[in-house]
Order: structure tokens, then C-alpha cells, then sequence
């Protein structure tokens, strides 16, 4: 044959030892054949085949199908005489028949791509012709019977569409099976097999309209366009858009020799681990089937068999089986063929030094002869990504930065929550789904009120939305579950950061408060029923289902020990508390970046001063109750600074509208009248005065010490008070104190004099002074235009890019939950902006705040602290940006130090 002079190559061929490609050439050959290659080339056994690359599948959305099958015609038809030449056998051929598989492959794997055909070239002739060659009638029968339902099923449509339909070949073997009394598809008979064909023929006639294709090369034109097609499917093409994976990339189709694992008991099946997907071990692990062909293991109709003795032992345990039946009935490979097992033990230790990572691979057994038909790296949960990234490194197979890099930041999030007992979970009955808003697992009985959290050991607190009113109740509850709102309602960010399991925004909940009640799908629920969260899928199970805590291993605390040898941006936390404060600490916080003074307000005592405070029409009023106040400020803010000794701690001064404070509820509008002397009516009257019509863009922030310095005074003096106490008992503290929300400098000047002047007050009365410093929140867009103006005076900023997405999108944050699903779903916008920090706009802001700070204070130290501070992406645009730290809940600590490290160790590649 004629070589093709100067033109690139669109066909790639592998097997026998040699390939075209290699594991380097993922974008042209997918994932799939450039490993299919590599294994090839390292003298794995592979059966031979050859790859067409991901590039024809651009050409094909280009020309359509008759061109570009003249593109590889040649080619193709090559590859196939090779195959033919290299096994001796023919494509088509009556005597000795040769079988393909056709095998999609994007450069990723990818939901919605084509599933395999296996068996492909084979018709009524060649049937005859394969069980003559092989001896055996039963599995050519075999053979043809399942390509017949493959092809049928993903070249030709005939797949049911959900769940509920019936597949129409699986309809036709259930009949067959009931008529004979069978249960197993290894029970057919050959007549059996003969008859299924012929039946499969018929439905495929009167579904489609045509004849099944008995031409081999019909087939495996019609199979290659169907692997080119499904690049296209609405599921490929949401997924892609999803990931931002462009419809060039493409997907290859790999076209392999068929190894037959169908061929009786001296053949099967199976996959394997060269680790432990589950907890990272070190073992070796996985499960196969005799007499069985490709998917068959995963399938679920026989039970797999274990591949080592060890894993065979352990499932028996499991299972509760005992020894003798274990041995006899479910021998492990190694037990039952040592000597392919030895092989494959050799591949696998192999092939995981070769791609230094522990690999998943499939694999078939011919007739006692080993053949590997895939590798990739393996997916695995957090424990065992952290377990594995750690060992790697110890047996000097990666380096400390390769491991770091190899960790996914937010896998470290299921090992920072409770999680569900595996076993447990998988008999649990989901009800409904949710937003996945705050990680871990919960289970408890239902409460509808705040209030009543603590009836039960363990409550869910079931709201329509939650408000900060809930506050302690949600503290008190196991989990939160809302039917309203989204990833940041209030419920989704408070729970976050109490570290707390939160499903939100679950659509199918009705909630009657009244009856207390809870109906989903027509069911009810009632107060104390168990149901169970899981707040990093959304899923809402119904009853209990057993939860353990999770486990800091000890890989978790090496894999920390190197972030921090690696990230020179620093991480600090969101806290209010000194239990969230601690929390953070262990996590390894390096500060405080937000400590909402707010949040204290609201517990039992605290929000009756509050709310005096609020009400009172006068100066004097005011001053009375904000010396209720003080002390438990100082308490609070003396407790939180002494667990952060040492580290800095940004205290923000009061910032939500009066209106969230005060009462709403008749009964305590009651109360509230009767402690402050007056009238009902004055306080009814209060409330409707301080209604605003945006109270996001009202009377808050730096505008309520503005208009009421009284406040400022007091909190200035709780801090101050608390640090000179902590440094009378020998405690260094570093407070910052915080003016939020301003947008001219003005604003900051009043704020700042008033620190100042109370400050220096104190430091006379004490005889004694501290070191603090006044900065401010970027939150505003005007306050990133004028950041230069600013910076003259403020000793630090911190962008709080919750409001200035808010504001720069002009979304409303508690609003949005009506079209940012429509916005995502419709593809107006790519992701929630309030979840991922928007680079493209409200990074620019970002951007020229922190350049037009620094230009007139370049040691200007820039921090974040919205919600995006724990957010991958954001935290490595934060790094970019050249802030100095980033804030975020507790729980997110190690994930955002942990990206720090990568993007540190990103910028030294
Ligand atoms: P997926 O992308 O879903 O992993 P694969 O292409 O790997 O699909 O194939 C599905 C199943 O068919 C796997 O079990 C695989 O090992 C098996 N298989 C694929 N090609 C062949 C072949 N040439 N011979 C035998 N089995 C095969
Ligand atoms: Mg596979
Ligand atoms: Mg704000």
C-alpha cells in the first residue's frame, strides 16, 4: 500500500508491541487511544487496533458524513488489513472471521459519549464461520446475540429513553427466560441464543424501519458516524458547555480486535484498582466474572468475584459468607488462575510506576490468555486522594509539588465533615433534591421552628428560608434543609460557616408551618419524623441513615505541613465566635480576615439591648442601651481575640440595617414594649418606620456609625477595652478594626476620627495603649475608582465581594434565586456569581482597587472576605491579583490554603 506523503495522519494505529501514539497525545487521541498506545508501546498485551482522531470528528460537524468518510476511507481501510495481516484472520470473512470493538474517546471522559459496540463484523455467515473456528456454537451465539443488542442500542437509537421504559432487547430475553424458567444469561442454549437473534432482528425491523445491516463494513461505517454523532447528543453538549469544554475538542473512535472473555470457564472479565479508590491503601483490588464480556462486571446481574485472595476474604466477611462456599463458589483470581494473576499483578505495578498514579484498568481473559483493554488514572474520594498524593511522594515516585498539584481542592471538603456510613447509605430512599449549600452529612428529626431545634438530640430544622432570627437555632440543629433560596441564601452562608450540613433551594418541599408539616411527591411528613441530608450532593433521604465523623488522617495533616513549605499567600477565617475561632485555628487559619460583630447581637440577651438601642428616639436612649451592650461586646471580642493570640483579627463594626434586628412576631413585639415602657403601638410603629424599599442599598454600614457615632464609640471601645485586658494578662492580640461599606472618603474620615479620638480616650483613662489599625471594606464600586483616595488613610482593605457583585450586577442577593437558575440553565451567565467571583467584571474592580491602593501605599495589605475567599477559582485569582491573604468559613481553611500552595507552585512552572 501507497504511504501517504506530507499529510498528517488521521488514522493511528496500535498493538504488537508498537503504536503511532502515545499517552502525550490525549487532545488527537483521546484519552482512551493515547493510553491504548502507551500500553502498546511498553509491551503490554493489548489487542491491536487503531485510533481516528479527535480531529475527523471536527471535520465530520464540518463536511457531514459522505465527505468525510472519503477523507479516511484509505486509511481506515489500511488499519483494517493490518489488524487482518498482524491475527491472520479477515473482516467479513465466513472461516475465520476477524471482530472489532468501536470505543468512543473525548481527551476527558465525558457523560453522553457513545457507548462500545463489541462484536462488530459479525452476521448470519459469519456466526457459522466463528463457531466452527472456536469450537464453540454457544459463545459465537453468544457473541452475535450481543452485538446485535449493542448496535441496535447506541448506533441504531433503540435505547429507551428513561429509566421507566422498557429496553426492548432486555424484554425479549426476560420473556425467553420466564418461558424456560431461567434466571442467568449464561443459561441459554444455543437454540436459545438462535432464537434471541432472530427475535432481536425483528423488533430492530419494526422499531427503525430497515433490515439490521448484515454488511461488516456498513457496520462499522454506521458505528464510527454514531461515535462521531454522540459528541453532539444534548447531554455531550450541557456537559461540555457546563465544563467550558469547546465543540472542537472533539472525540476520537478506537477500533480494536475483539478479545473474547465469553469463551467458557477458562475465560472472563473484570477491572481493577492498583490501589484502594476508597481509602487510598496501598493494595492491589478489584473484581471480575467468568464466562463474561465487557461490562458485565459492573452490570449487577452476577455477583463479580474478587481479584486477590485478600479482597476475596474481606467481601466474604462482608457479605457473610463463609469460607468453604466463599472458596468454592467465588474463588479469587489469584486463587482460581494464579498464573494470569501473577501477570496482571505485574502490569498493574507497572503501569502505575509508568503514569506515577494509581490506575483503574479493564481487562479480559481468552481462553487462560491476559489482554489489558484500558488504563487511566483511577477516581477516588478525598481520603484517598490526600492518602495516595502522600505515599506517592514517600515512595519517591512524585515529587512534593506534583503531589500537591495532584490534590483537587474541594475533595478535601469530605474530609472536613461528617459523612454517611457507605453501608448505610445505600438503602436509603432519596425524596427530593436540593442545592448542595453546605457540605456533610445529617440526620435527624424534623423541627419547623427555630426554637424547638433542641427538642431532639438530633434535629433538621425544615424552613421555606431562614432569617437571622434562626440563628441559634441553626446552630443547634444537625443540618438545615430550606425549600427556598440559593448558594448563598442566608441559610447556605451561615450554615457554611458554622461548618454546618445545609441543603437549600429544594423546589419539590411544601412546608405548612401551621400543621407542621412537610409534603413532598403527595407524602407527608411530620415534626420529629427522621429524614437525612446530604449537603455536598443536595440529596434529601428519607428516615435515619447512620453518619460517622470524619477523620483528620495523618496524611491530611502531612499533606497541610507541605501546603504551608509552599503558599505564601495567606489564609484566615470568617469567624464570630470563639468556637468558630478555635475551629479555624486547627485548621491551620493564619488570622482572622471577618469577625461580624452583628452575629453576637442576636443571641437571647444581647438582642433586647439591641433592640432597645434601635428603638430609642434619642440620643440618650441610644446610649443607655449601647452600655448594656458593652460588656458582652468586650467578652466577646476578649474570647475570640485570646484564641487568635498572636494573629491578626479584623473586627468589622456593625453593618445590616436596624430592620433585621428588630421584632416582627406580635409576642415579642409584646415583650419588647413591656421591657422598654412604652406603648405597642410605638413599637409597631418603629418596626414600619425602619421598612426600607432596598435595605441592601439603605440605611447600613459605615452609614449607621455615620448617622449614629454613639455606635461607633462603643464598639471601638469594646475592642480596644478587650485588647488592653488581653495584653494586661500577657496576651499579644493584633485587632484591626473595619469600616464596611463605604463608598467615599469621607465616609472612612468620619469613621476613622471617631476610632481614633475614642481610642485615644481609653489609652489615657488606662494609662496604657496597644497597636490596632482602622481599614476599611472595598464593597462599593465607587469606593475601587477613588481605592487611591482611600488608601491615604486606611492602614488596610479588604474586598468584600459579596456586596460588590451584588452591586456591580446590580443583582440582588436575596432576589436573584428567581432568574440566576434560568440565567445558568440558559447559559446567559456561565456560573453563579456570588459562588465563583466573576473575573471578567467584578475582578476589574478588584483589580483597580487593590493597583490604585497600592500605588500611593504599596505595602497596602489587601485582603478578601466574601464568601469567594474559599472558592478555588477566585482564591487563585486572589493570588494573581497579589492580595496578601484571603478569608474564608472555617471549613474551607485547608481547601483555600491548599490552593494558595498551587497557585504559588503554578507560578514556578
Ligand atoms: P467505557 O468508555 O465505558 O469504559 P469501553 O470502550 O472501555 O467503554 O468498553 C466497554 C467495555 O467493553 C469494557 O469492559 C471494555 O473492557 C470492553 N471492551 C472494549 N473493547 C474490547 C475489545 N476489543 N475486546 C474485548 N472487550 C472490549
Ligand atoms: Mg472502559
Ligand atoms: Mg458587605
Amino acid at each position: 500500500m501507497k504511504k501517504l506523503e506530507n499529510v498528517k495522519p488521521r488514522v493511528y494505529k496500535f498493538g504488537a508491541k508498537t503504536a503511532d501514539g502515545n499517552s502525550k497525545m490525549k487532545n488527537l487521541l483521546g484519552g482512551k487511544g493515547a493510553n491504548l498506545a502507551e500500553m502498546s508501546a511498553l509491551g503490554i498485551p493489548v489487542p491491536p487496533g487503531f485510533t481516528i482522531t479527535t480531529e475527523v470528528c471536527t471535520e465530520y460537524n464540518a463536511l457531514g458524513e459522505k465527505a468525510v468518510i472519503e477523507l479516511i476511507k484509505q486509511e481506515v481501510e489500511q488499519s483494517v488489513l493490518n489488524l487482518e495481516s498482524l491475527l491472520g484472520s479477515g473482516f467479513g470473512d465466513k472461516d475465520n472471521p476477524l471482530l472489532v470493538s468501536v470505543r468512543s474517546g473525548a481527551r476527558v471522559s465525558m457523560p453522553g459519549m457513545m457507548d462500545t459496540v463489541l462484536n462488530l463484523g459479525i452476521n448470519d455467515e459469519v456466526v457459522q464461520g466463528l463457531a466452527k473456528k472456536t469450537n464453540n456454537e454457544q459463545f459465537a451465539w453468544d457473541s452475535y446475540r450481543r452485538f446485535i443488542q449493542m448496535y441496535g442500542g447506541v448506533v441504531l437509537g433503540m435505547k429507551p429513553e428513561t429509566k421507566e421504559d422498557i429496553d426492548p432487547f432486555e424484554e425479549i430475553m426476560d420473556t425467553l427466560k420466564a418461558e424456560r424458567g431461567i434466571t442467568l444469561d449464561t443459561d441459554f442454549t444455543v437454540q436459545d441464543l438462535k432464537d434471541l437473534v432472530q427475535d432481536f432482528k425483528v423488533a430492530v425491523k419494526t422499531q427503525t424501519g430497515h433490515d439490521f445491516p448484515t454488511n461488516p463494513w456498513d457496520q462499522l461505517w454506521g458505528a464510527i458516524i454514531a461515535v462521531f454523532n454522540s459528541w453532539n447528543t444534548d447531554r455531550a453538549v450541557y456537559y461540555r458547555n457546563m465544563n467550558g469544554f469547546p465543540a472542537e475538542w472533539g472525540t476520537a473512535v478506537n477500533v480494536q480486535a475483539m478479545v473474547y472473555g465469553n469463551m467458557g470457564n477458562n475465560s472472563g472479565t473484570g477491572v481493577c484498582f492498583t490501589r484502594d479508590s476508597g481509602t487510598g491503601e496501598n493494595v492491589f483490588n478489584g473484581e471480575y466474572l467468568i464466562n463474561a464480556q465487557g461490562e458485565d462486571v459492573v452490570a449487577g446481574t452476577r455477583t463479580p468475584q474478587q481479584i486477590t485472595k485478600l479482597g476475596s476474604v474481606r467481601w466474604a466477611e462482608l457479605a457473610k459468607v463463609d469460607e468453604e462456599e466463599r472458596a468454592k463458589n467465588y474463588p479469587s483470581l489469584e486463587e482460581l488462575m494464579p498464573s494470569v494473576f501473577k501477570e496482571l499483578n505485574t502490569y498493574q505495578e507497572i503501569l502505575e510506576k509508568h503514569y506515577r498514579d494509581m490506575q483503574d484498568l479493564e481487562f479480559t481473559i481468552q481462553d487462560g490468555k491476559l489482554w489489558i483493554l484500558q488504563t487511566r488514572s483511577g477516581k477516588r474520594t478525598g481520603a484517598a486522594m490526600v492518602k495516595i498524593a502522600i505515599d506517592l511522594v514517600k515512595e519517591g515516585i512524585i515529587t512534593e509539588k506534583e503531589a500537591l498539584l495532584s490534590v483537587e481542592p474541594n475533595k478535601l471538603q469530605e474530609l472536613l465533615h461528617p459523612i454517611f456510613d457507605p453501608k448505610a447509605i445505600r438503602n436509603a430512599k432519596v425524596i427530593a433534591h436540593g442545592l448542595p449549600a453546605s457540605p456533610g452529612a445529617a440526620s435527624g428529626q424534623i423541627v419547623f421552628f427555630a426554637d424547638e431545634a433542641s427538642k431532639y438530640n438530633n434535629s433538621i430544622l425544615v424552613r421555606i428560608e431562614t432569617s437571622p432570627e434562626d440563628l441559634e437555632g441553626m446552630n443547634l440543629a444537625k443540618g438545615i434543609l430550606t425549600a427556598r433560596g440559593g448558594m448563598t441564601s442566608h441559610a447556605a452562608v451561615v450554615a457554611r460557616g458554622m461548618g454546618k450540613c445545609c441543603v437549600s433551594g429544594a423546589g419539590a418541599l411544601r412546608i405548612d408551618y401551621k400543621k407542621r408539616k412537610l409534603i413532598v411527591d403527595n407524602k407527608e411528613y411530620h415534626e420529629g419524623d427522621w429524614i437525612s441530608l446530604n449537603g455536598s450532593t443536595g440529596d434529601i433521604y428519607e428516615g435515619e441513615v447512620a453518619t460517622m465523623e470524619a477523620k483528620l488522617s495523618g496524611e491530611f495533616a502531612e499533606l497541610m505541613t507541605l501546603v504551608d513549605k509552599y503558599a505564601v499567600m495567606k489564609v484566615r477565617a470568617n469567624a464570630d465566635n470563639p468556637a468558630d475561632a478555635k475551629t479555624a485555628r486547627d485548621f491551620g487559619a493564619q488570622g482572622i480576615g471577618l469577625t461580624r460583630t452583628e452575629h453576637m447581637f442576636f443571641e437571647a440577651d444581647r438582642i433586647k439591648a439591641m433592640r432597645e438601642m434601635i428603638l430609642s428616639d434619642t440620643e440618650e436612649g441610644r446610649k443607655k442601651a449601647l452600655e448594656k451592650l458593652l460588656p458582652m461586646q468586650r467578652t466577646d471580642f476578649e474570647e475570640v481575640l485570646e484564641v487568635m493570640e498572636g494573629l491578626s483579627v479584623t473586627i468589622r463594626l456593625l453593618d445590616p440595617p436596624f430592620h433585621e434586628f428588630v421584632p416582627h412576631q406580635l409576642v415579642t413585639q409584646k415583650a419588647l414594649a413591656k421591657q422598654m415602657g412604652i406603648s405597642l403601638d410605638d413599637v409597631k410603629n418603629k418596626v414600619a418606620d425602619l421598612e426600607e424599599f432596598n435595605p441592601m442599598l439603605g440605611h447600613r454600614g459605615c452609614r449607621l456609625g455615620n448617622t449614629y457615632p454613639e455606635i461607633t464609640e462603643m464598639q471601638t471601645r469594646a475592642i480596644i477595652e478587650a485588647a488592653l485586658n488581653l495584653k494586661a494578662k500577657g496576651v499579644i492580640c493584633k485587632p484591626e478594626i473595619m469600616i464596611p461599606l463605604i463608598g467615599t472618603v469621607k465616609e472612612f474620615d468620619m469613621q476613622n476620627d471617631i476610632i481614633r479620638t475614642t481610642a485615644n480616650k481609653i489609652f489615657e483613662e488606662r494609662k496604657d495603649s496597644i497597636a490596632y489599625s482602622v481599614g476599611t471594606m472595598i464593597e462599593i464600586p465607587r469606593a475601587t475608582l477613588v481605592a487611591d483616595l482611600i488608601a491615604e488613610k486606611a492602614d488596610f482593605f479588604s474586598f468584600g465581594t459579596n456586596d460588590l457583585t451584588q452591586m456591580t450586577f446590580g443583582y440582588s442577593r436575596d432576589d436573584a434565586g428567581k432568574f440566576l437558575p434560568i440565567y445558568i440553565e440558559k447559559g446567559i451567565l456561565e456560573h453563579d456569581p456570588f459562588e465563583i467571583l466573576d473575573q471578567e467584571g467584578v475582578g476589574q474592580l478588584v483589580k483597580i482597587g487593590t493597583e490604585r491602593g497600592r500605588s500611593v501605599k504599596p505595602n497596602l495589605e489587601v485582603g478578601i472576605c466574601g464568601e469567594h475567599g474559599g472558592e478555588p477559582s477566585s482564591v487563585e485569582f486572589c493570588y494573581k491579583t497579589g492580595m496578601n491573604y484571603v478569608s474564608c468559613s472555617p471549613y474551607r481553611v485547608p481547601i483555600a490554603r491548599l490552593v494558595s500552595a498551587q497557585a504559588s507552585i503554578k507560578d514556578t512552572l
